[in-house]
């Protein structure tokens, strides 16, 4: 693999030259990185067997675990699927380009590595004009699940890319810190009720507005349907204990447990009673708002292992609107630790 490339693009002034280059490294069965509304993503040809078996090794990600394919406009599906629901074609006209995916029957195009062997596959329309361009300038489906390493927290910015990924990939394109911060919605369209498999950017309440018969997936079915949410998840090297909104009481006792016991404790909170509790240098105060939480909270879990924290408390959120995607990464973050 030769020496990792970045860019840096301004996504309001998208350089094509550096976009022709990235989409020429994909045709040649490279890997390109690059951001999307939600997390960085490492991007592959979806059609081509060994650039996906690429994608896979350098992440780490266990075989079974199926990979979104990212399409910047509908035509491009026909490779990819059979046929749109009726109620997929709702959602894609409300909600795409944007943090949605549908999980739908595929063709026999699709490689059997992209989806573990399954006959569903995974469609999204990123909303970023460095990602849209870029598959634009390819011409075809781009896989793209997070470009981290396997189990890591995902990443929102080139440099915890370039962390866990130099050497890695052909090249990476910077356009700053990804807007949302949490990864998409996956919602599976072959059952009826349509089935949330994991919650994300989109909340579901604005789903249910298009859908209103919508579920959210049991954890077996979910475990069933999606192989991804088998493994561990989001986590960093520091233990992650998480306690309730508010609850100051749980949180000065965590605190002062992990301190007893001689460890470094970090803390991520935002209600006023947790904030003015502690104030350590590793002690993140947010706003009380889940899209600023979801935007920033992969990015301070990353900063609490480079300061070398060894517990991070962090405080739950209710599970509305971002909040629910936010609450299953950190109770996923915690049941790694
Ligand atoms: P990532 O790209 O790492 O954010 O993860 C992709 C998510 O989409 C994982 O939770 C996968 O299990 C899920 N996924 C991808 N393809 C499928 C599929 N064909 N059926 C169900 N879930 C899928
Ligand atoms: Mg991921």
């Amino acid at each position: 693999m030769p020496e990792t490339k970045i860019f840096s693009v301004n996504p309001e002034h998208v350089d094509s030259a550096i976009i022709s280059s990235a989409a020429e490294v994909l045709k040649r069965g490279g890997l390109v990185v690059f951001p999307t509304e939600t997390v960085y993503g490492l991007g592959a040809d979806a059609l081509n067997t060994q650039a996906v078996e690429k994608v896979f090794d350098a992440k780490g990600r266990p075989a079974d675990n199926p990979l979104i394919v990212h399409i910047s406009k509908e035509e491009q599906l026909f490779d990819i699927i059979d046929e749109m629901p009726k109620v997929g074609t709702l959602l894609t006209k409300q909600f795409w380009p944007g943090p949605l995916t549908l999980v739908v029957k595929r063709t026999f195009l699709v490689p059997d590595n992209v989806v573990a062997h399954m006959d569903t596959v995974a469609v999204r329309m990123p909303n970023h004009p460095v990602a849209l361009a870029l598959i634009e300038a390819f011409g075809g489906g781009v896989v793209a699940p997070s470009a981290n390493l396997s189990t890591k927290p995902s990443p929102t910015t080139a440099q915890h890319v370039l962390s866990d990924l130099r050497g890695k990939v052909d090249m990476i394109l910077d356009a700053g810190p990804t807007p949302i911060g949490v990864e998409s919605t996956v919602v599976d369209i072959t059952t009826d009720p349509p089935l949330i498999l994991r919650h994300g950017g989109l909340p579901i309440e604005r789903i249910a507005a298009i859908a209103p018969r919508i579920q959210v997936a049991v954890e077996v079915e979910s475990l069933m349907r999606s192989p991804g949410t088998r493994h561990r998840h989001y986590a960093p090297a520091a233990q992650v204990v998480v306690v309730e909104e508010g609850d100051s009481e749980a949180y000065a006792a965590a605190v002062q447990t992990h301190r007893q016991q001689g460890k470094q404790v970090g803390a991520i909170v935002h209600s006023a009673s947790l904030v003015n509790l502690e104030r350590s240098q590793f002690v993140r105060a947010l706003p009380n708002s889940p899209e600023i939480i979801a935007q920033q909270l992969y990015s301070l879990l990353r900063e609490m292992d480079d300061y070398g924290v060894q517990v991070v408390v962090v405080e739950g959120i209710a599970k509305q609107g971002l909040g629910a995607a936010v609450m299953d990464r950190i109770k996923r973050a915690a049941e790694s630790s």
